[in-house]
């Protein structure tokens, strides 16, 4: 399969180089040139697969030419060892439980199939990659446990000063090795901004060969498609309509969905929730995206202002407004609203959210009230709530259960540089020898 960029300008190029450069020359995010699209007995025949076979197939479609079906295997397995649970809460509505992977989180789907991508591909070349990426909190984490002790592969995390959780924080900046946490005197935004210009970079790329993580990467959006269908394939019953409500900030999860529509998955309607960083549920009703500064909310992992995969959506519906409408509802929520659903779900079903989540589970419940069709909906669960026992507690006053994993990087020390937000501070820092 070929890639090309949303701005067209370029060269088609093949996955390997796609994966490797993380975005374009010109500036665009890869597409696939051409959508394949599943058998269509697939949806009914998947009910009776392994989440192992179920990406094995999925995968295949976009990494067949590039990667033979045993090493594909070999990833899936490596990287997506941990399940993938739908929990029904009532008759309809279910959450699928994204955060069972070692950071407590669903962005380590997409950064470790990524990373033993890379690692294929690097390894069949031998050449070495600096890997940069910008984190509102969880891709850091989820990056830095991917590419651990990766060899070949360096990586340089950017993060907001004081805008993360300690257990977010401590994360990705507490492993060493081959990991390196640059704390920037600024807003996620301004640490994308410092990543991007990174990648692109002339003389930066005279040193190193430097690629992104960040959700714009095809190679994280390609795994995140296999939940989809894994969570179709567990429904009680083959639904008549099911409805996918996805917390979102980049809008990496919610693309990944519309892909999996285009190439089989029988999705009705996906809803776009968001905190009060809310340009895209905007976008849906004026037609216009108008970006804004971020602001800071509860759920802050969906702290964006700029969604770096809005402009994949676009691509993908072809700049048509009605059928983007036709597929995505969008709405936005307040850290009230979202604290009294956490509250709310805990008494009503005795079982904790994270505020992430939270906001899924408003989407659910405000397109279900406005949309009297008898649908399922299936609200994906971004992250565990020990991740946000702060939040957790004053929403609902108990305390989750801290998994072992995440307990014991609390207890070591933090080892970020302290960073100013310049360019020119991250070019000499990427030129150094040493780093
Ligand atoms: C990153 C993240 C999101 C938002 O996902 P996008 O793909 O950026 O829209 C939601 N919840 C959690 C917990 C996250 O870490």
């Amino acid at each position: 399969m070929k890639f090309r960029s949303t701005l067209r300008r370029g060269s088609e190029v093949s996955l390997r180089d796609a994966v490797l450069r993380g975005s374009a020359a010109d500036g665009g995010l890869y597409m696939p040139v051409e959508m394949p699209r599943l058998p269509s007995d697939f949806p009914e025949r998947m009910r009776s697969l392994s989440f192992p076979e179920i990406a094995g197939e999925v995968g295949g479609l976009f990494l067949g030419d590039d990667v033979p079906p045993d090493a594909l295997t070999e990833i899936v397995n490596c990287a997506l060892d941990f399940p993938v649970p739908l929990i029904s809460l009532s008759e309809r509505l279910h959450i699928l439980e994204l955060f069972r992977g070692p950071t407590l989180a669903f962005k380590d789907f997409g950064a470790r199939f990524m990373a033993r991508l890379m690692g294929y591909f690097v390894r069949e070349s031998g050449q070495q990659l600096t890997v940069i990426a910008a984190t509102s909190g969880d891709t850091g984490s989820a990056v830095a446990h991917a590419f651990l002790g990766v060899p070949g592969i360096r990586v340089v995390i950017l993060y907001p000063a004081g805008r993360v959780s300690i257990a977010q924080e401590k994360q990705f900046t507490t492993l060493g090795q081959n990991i390196t946490a640059l704390e920037v005197a600024g807003s996620f935004d301004d640490c994308q901004r410092l990543a991007k210009q990174a990648l692109v970079d002339p003389i930066a790329a005279q040193q190193c060969t430097i690629t992104s993580a960040n959700s714009i990467n095809i190679g994280r959006l390609i795994p995140q498609m296999f939940y989809y269908f894994a969570a179709y394939a567990q429904l009680p019953s083959m639904a008549a309509q099911v409805v996918f409500s996805v917390p979102s900030g980049n809008f990496g999860n919610l693309t990944a969905g519309l892909f999996a529509k285009r190439i089989g998955l029988p999705v009705s309607q996906f809803i776009a929730a968001t905190n009060t960083n809310d340009v895209v549920p905007e976008f849906l009703r004026s037609g216009n995206l108008i970006p804004r500064a971020s602001r800071h909310t509860v759920s802050n992992a969906m702290d964006v202002g700029n969604p770096s995969n809005f402009a994949r959506i676009i691509d993908l519906y072809d700049n048509d407004l009605q059928a983007i409408r036709h597929d995505i509802w969008g709405s936005s929520f307040s850290d009230e609203e979202t604290l009294r659903t956490m509250h709310d779900v805990e008494r009503r079903h005795n079982y904790l959210l994270d505020p992430h989540t939270a906001v899924g589970v408003l989407g659910w419940e405000s397109f279900a009230k406005q949309n009297h069709v008898a649908s399922h909906g299936i609200v994906l669960a971004t992250a565990h709530p020990a991740k946000f026992a702060e939040t957790v507690a004053r929403a609902t006053g108990l305390r989750p259960e801290m998994p072992e994993s995440l307990a014991s990087l609390l207890v070591r020390p933090k080892q970020s540089i302290p960073f100013p937000n310049r360019f020119s501070a991250l070019q000499e820092f990427l030129l150094s020898p040493k780093s």
